[in-house]
């Protein structure tokens, strides 16, 4: 069983969202910390991207973010921890897939959905098989399943598909979630 060393983290980047999102991501930095494993992520200092960062940092975590040049005053580049400067989104993303095992999504806007659909396709295409999973404690990603599920009934994507959509309501969960599938 190959174990998960690195894990990427895609979520907003609003600091005036729900404080209960924005304790959501510190405890997700901690707990991958806790595990011993790499956070992986946008590289800044915004939002849940910077509280999952800083508190895996404080926690004594490893941490990797990747900033795109133009996006760096933006975003407040986390200049504690090391980063990659990148020119484009693309490349960040590449980066990002390409330097982690495992993905956890937490609540997040258009970017976050975005990434998170990026490695989905992906994975529909077979280009990888590393295990990604929403993560919230309230309902925030139902409507996403629903809309899915509506593409399913319209056979635009395969039931099988379903297997594919990993969901947790909790911290520990989403681990959980990763290493089951990482040891099917
Ligand atoms: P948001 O969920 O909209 O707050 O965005 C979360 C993060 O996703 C931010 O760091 C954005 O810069 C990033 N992001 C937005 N669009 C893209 C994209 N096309 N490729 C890579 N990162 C993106």
């Amino acid at each position: 069983m190959k174990a998960i060393q690195s894990v990427c983290v895609y979520c907003g980047s609003s600091n005036t969202t729900k404080p209960e999102y924005l304790d959501l991501a510190t405890r997700v930095g901690q707990a991958i910390a806790l595990r011993g494993m790499r956070l992986v992520y946008g590289g800044g200092r915004v939002g849940l991207m910077g509280r999952a960062a800083e508190a895996c940092h404080k926690g004594g975590g490893e941490v990797l973010g990747v900033m795109p040049k133009f996006l760096a005053r933006r975003e407040i580049t986390y200049e504690d921890v090391p980063h990659r400067m990148v020119d484009t989104m693309h490349e960040r993303k590449l980066i990002m897939f390409n330097e982690s095992d495992a993905f956890i999504v937490l609540p997040g806007g258009i970017g976050t959905l975005e990434e998170a659909i990026e490695m989905l396709s992906w994975r529909r295409l077979d280009l990888h098989t590393k295990p990604l999973v929403f993560l919230c404690e309230d309902g925030f990603w139902d409507p996403l399943f629903h809309l899915m599920q509506h593409t399913i009934d319209a056979n635009l994507t395969p039931p099988s598909f379903n297997d594919v959509l990993l969901a947790a309501n909790s911290v520990e969960g989403a681990f959980e979630a990763i290493e089951q599938r990482i040891a099917a």
